[in-house]
């Protein structure tokens, strides 16, 4: 199991449109595995194109790309903060995702309905962002009625923890998200900003989803674009927006990814090829869902599969190994480990075997992006 993308925005913004397209690109990616969970979630594989290659030398029956699951979740409005909608709900689910991607209206379409009369889409992103913060605030602010007792008690953790919260709130009240707040290097409470950032909507890792007009498709999103006149690209302007709010940003055509979930593999390169473009919106997607949560790609190659995992930067060998099966993690005893690059350039497992660059690796080897392994244990 990959991770969990919430897709927010307001209403009318094209997010049915994306996850629609989302869940009906099965038939595309026939040989992906693909299911639609619930109604409003669906997994999509993560484009690797190191798989195909791997498989090609290991001549593997089938391909396991890793997935990330979305979760669409409508009803954000204006107000959410406070009830209005469905709002509590709502802010409930994106509480349970690992990363957000905010859709936004960029495309012109007088056909279709704005919610604010017009398209304008960094003061839409102001608009939930600010529901979301004030959702925060409000969790803060109860975290920090909870602690007062022990604080006037003079309980020392109580104590930092609210202090700690007090800066936290800080940063929002200035109109910033958590997700940028950080200690200074060696400050002993960064465990204790993890656990509080944990439960905090803006602390997540989000996307700025741009849904714009075929035209726009190709334009390149620059956040230095922008004139100070406040003119320019609106690309350009969320782009800027979101390099101030520690965002990233995806630009997507709503309109075409349901065309495209429409055709099977060989018709959509086609197609994607004439747009002059390389992959789908939603690949793209997938991809910087991916990048935002600071994950690893590892292997296992065999003539049964090419299987991709995820683990997070910094995983251990047995914590990758339970990943696979918790058996692999208890009983865990050595890793041999070969780079992606080594088995590509000198043609398979047993070459980088006889060429020395198949490792041994113990319980303190620290994962890379691209490793092939076999997890050796015993239980
Ligand atoms: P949601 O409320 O955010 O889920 O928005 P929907 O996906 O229902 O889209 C609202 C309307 O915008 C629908 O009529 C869509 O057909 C239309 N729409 C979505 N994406 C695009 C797009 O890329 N271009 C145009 N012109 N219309 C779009």
């Amino acid at each position: 199991m990959g991770f969990t993308c919430g897709i927010i925005g307001l209403p009318n913004v094209g997010k049915s449109t994306i996850f629609n397209a989302l869940t009906s690109a099965k038939a595309a990616a026939a040989n992906f595995p693909f299911c639609t969970i619930e109604p409003n979630t669906g997994a999509v594989p993560v484009p690797d194109e190191r798989l195909e290659k791997l498989s090609t030398i290991a001549k593997s029956e089938k391909i396991v790309p890793t997935q990330v699951t979305f979760v669409d979740i409508a009803g954000l409005i204006k107000g959410a903060s406070k009830g209005e909608g469905l709002g509590n709900q709502f802010l409930g689910h994106i509480r349970s995702v690992d990363a957000v991607a905010h859709v936004v209206r960029v495309f012109a379409d007088p056909d279709v309905v704005h919610v604010d009369g017009r398209v304008n889409p960094v003061s839409d992103i102001e608009t939930i962002d600010t529901e979301l913060m004030l959702s925060d605030l409000d969790a803060l602010a109860k975290k920090k009625e909870r602690l007062e007792k022990l604080v006037k008690s003079q309980d020392k953790d109580a104590k930092a923890e609210y202090d700690l919260i007090s800066k936290i709130e800080a940063i929002l009240s200035d109109g910033k998200p958590a997700r940028g707040f950080t200690l200074p290097d060696g400050d002993v409470n960064s465990n204790l900003l993890a656990t509080i950032k944990a439960a905090l909507l803006t602390a997540k890792p989000t996307m700025f989803v741009a849904n714009v007009d075929e035209a726009d498709l190709k334009h390149v999103p620059n956040p230095t674009g922008p004139n100070l006149n406040g003119t320019g690209h609106q690309l350009d302007k969320i782009a800027a927006h979101a390099a101030k709010v520690g965002a990233s940003v995806v630009v997507i055509c709503g309109k075409i990814e349901s065309e495209i979930a429409e055709l099977d593999a060989s018709e959509r390169a086609v197609y994607l090829a004439d747009l002059g473009l390389t992959h789908s919106g939603l690949d793209r997607m997938a991809v910087a869902g991916y990048k935002l949560l600071d994950l690893l790609t590892f292997f296992t190659v065999g003539p049964k599969e090419t299987h991709a995992w995820t683990v997070t930067n910094g995983a251990t060998g047995p914590q990758a190994a339970g990943k696979i099966h918790t058996d692999f993690e208890r009983g865990y005893i050595r890793a041999e480990v070969m780079s992606y690059l080594d088995y590509v350039s000198l043609g398979g497992e047993a070459k980088a075997r006889e060429a020395g660059k198949l490792r041994t690796e113990g319980k303190e080897y620290i994962m890379k992006d691209g490793d092939i392994v076999h997890f050796r244990f015993n239980v």
